[in-house]
C-alpha cells in the first residue's frame, strides 16, 4: 500500500484531483490518501494557506498528488506552491510536455522536457516593497558600491542564481536525460544581459556538460528559445533554465502539445515529491466540471512511474492516448470548438479513462 498525501487545492483542484484519484485507484495500484485541505478557504478558516500538518504528511508520506492554488496577484500571501517548493527542497521541477493524437493544435510529435530550477532566481522571495526600508537601505548600498542610481520610488525584487542550486539542476537534467536515453540538453539563460546569475548559471552549465560527453549540449538565450520552439521545436529535446524562464517556457511548451489541459508535472527533491499539473487553478470555472483533468491525471502517470509501478503507468498513459485520440470523452479545450455542446465534463473523461483501463 503507498500512502499519498492527497492536496485537493483551490479553484478547479478538487475537481481535477477527484478524477486524477479515481483513474489512479482503478489502475489496481493500491494508494491510500491522507487528504489534506489547502489554499484559500484554508486561509480563511487556520489563518494559512498552507498549515504545518500539510507539510507533515508529506514528510511523513514521501509523496504528494497537489491539485493547483490561487495565489492573491499583487498582495495577500505569498505563492503556496513557491513556500512548498522552498521548504521541502523540492529543487527540480520536470514538465514534459508530449503530442498526444488528437489534441487540438497545429504541432505534431512534439516530445520536449522542460527542467526548471525551483527554488531561487526572482522567485526567491527576496523582495522589497516600495518606500520599505529594506527597499531604501538597497537603493542607498546600491548607491555607495557602485555609484548606480535606483529610483527612490522603486519596488525590489532579487534575483539569487547561486553554484550551488545551478550544478544541481543541471546534473538533474543529464541525469534524467542519460536515464531516459534522450539527446541533449538545451540550457536556456539570458547570460549576454545579466552577467553576474545567468552567466553564472550558464558557465556550471558548460562546467557539467563536459562531464556528460555522450549527451550533446548547447545553450540559448531564452527569447531565442522562445521563437525557435514555436518555429521548430523538433529540433529540442531536454531544456534546463532557471526558474522564471522555466516557468514561462512551461507554458509555451503546453501551448505547442494543445494547451495546460494536457500538460503535466512533477517538483522533486532528494527527499520528497510533489506531482501537480502546469496549470494554475482557473478559478473562472470553478464548481463548473468543466476543465481538463488530463494535465492532472498525467501527473499521476509521473508519480506512478516515480514509485516505481511503471506497468500500471504505461496502461494509464494508453488509455489517456486512447480517449483523446477518439476525441468522443474530452472537455471543451481539446473539442474543435471550445463551445461544442458534446464536450465531456471533467468527471466524465475520468469515466471514460476508466473505462478503457478496465
Ligand atoms: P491558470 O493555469 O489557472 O489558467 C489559465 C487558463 O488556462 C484558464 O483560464 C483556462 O482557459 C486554461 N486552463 C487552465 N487549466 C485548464 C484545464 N485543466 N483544462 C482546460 N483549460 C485550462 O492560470 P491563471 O489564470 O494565470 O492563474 C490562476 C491562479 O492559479 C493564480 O492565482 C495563480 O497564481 C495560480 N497558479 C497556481 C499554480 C499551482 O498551484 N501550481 C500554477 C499556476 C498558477
Amino acid at each position: 500500500m503507498y500512502k499519498i498525501t492527497l492536496i485537493p487545492g483551490d479553484g478547479v483542484g478538487p475537481e481535477v484531483t477527484e478524477a486524477a484519484k479515481r483513474v489512479l485507484e482503478a489502475t489496481g495500484v493500491p494508494l491510500e490518501w491522507d487528504i489534506q485541505e489547502a489554499g484559500e478557504e484554508i486561509y480563511q478558516k487556520e489563518g494559512t494557506p498552507l498549515p504545518e500538518r500539510v507539510f507533515d504528511s508529506i514528510r511523513k508520506n514521501k509523496i504528494s498528488l497537489k491539485g493547483p492554488i490561487t495565489t492573491p496577484v499583487g498582495s495577500g500571501f505569498r505563492s503556496v506552491n513557491v513556500l512548498l517548493r522552498q521548504t521541502l527542497n523540492l529543487f527540480c521541477c520536470l514538465r514534459p510536455c508530449k503530442s498526444y493524437a488528437g489534441a487540438k493544435t497545429e504541432y505534431k510529435n512534439i516530445d520536449l522536457v522542460i527542467i526548471r530550477e525551483n527554488t531561487e532566481d526572482l522567485y526567491a522571495g527576496i523582495e522589497y516593497q516600495k518606500g520599505s526600508e529594506g527597499a531604501h537601505s538597497i537603493i542607498e548600498s546600491v548607491k555607495r558600491i557602485n555609484g548606480k542610481t535606483i529610483r527612490m520610488d522603486s519596488g525590489i525584487s532579487i534575483k539569487p542564481i547561486s553554484v550551488y542550486a545551478s550544478e544541481r539542476i543541471v546534473r538533474f537534467a543529464f541525469e534524467y536525460a542519460r536515464k531516459n536515453k534522450r539527446q541533449k540538453v538545451t540550457a536556456v539563460h539570458k547570460a549576454n544581459i545579466m552577467k553576474y546569475s545567468d552567466g553564472l548559471f550558464l558557465e556550471v552549465a558548460r562546467e557539467i556538460a563536459k562531464k556528460y560527453s555522450d549527451i550533446e549540449f548547447e545553450d540559448k538565450i531564452v527569447d531565442n528559445m522562445c521563437m525557435q520552439l514555436v518555429q521548430k521545436p523538433g529540433l529540442y529535446d531536454v531544456l534546463v533554465l532557471p526558474n522564471l524562464y522555466g516557468d514561462i517556457v512551461s507554458d509555451l511548451a503546453a501551448g505547442l502539445i494543445g494547451g495546460l489541459g494536457l500538460a503535466p508535472g512533477a517538483n522533486i527533491g532528494d527527499e520528497f515529491a510533489v506531482f501537480e499539473a502546469t496549470h494554475g487553478s482557473a478559478p473562472r470555472y470553478k464548481g463548473l466540471n468543466k476543465v481538463n483533468p488530463m494535465a492532472m491525471i498525467l501527473s499521476g502517470v509521473m508519480m506512478l512511474r516515480h514509485i516505481g509501478e511503471v506497468t500500471a503507468a504505461e496502461k494509464l498513459d494508453n488509455a489517456l492516448a486512447s480517449v483523446i485520440k477518439e476525441g468522443k470523452s474530452v472537455t471543451y479545450d481539446i473539442k474543435s470548438t471550445p463551445d461544442d455542446a458534446s464536450a465531456a465534463t471533467t468527471s466524465e473523461v475520468a469515466d471514460a479513462i476508466i473505462k478503457k483501463i478496465s
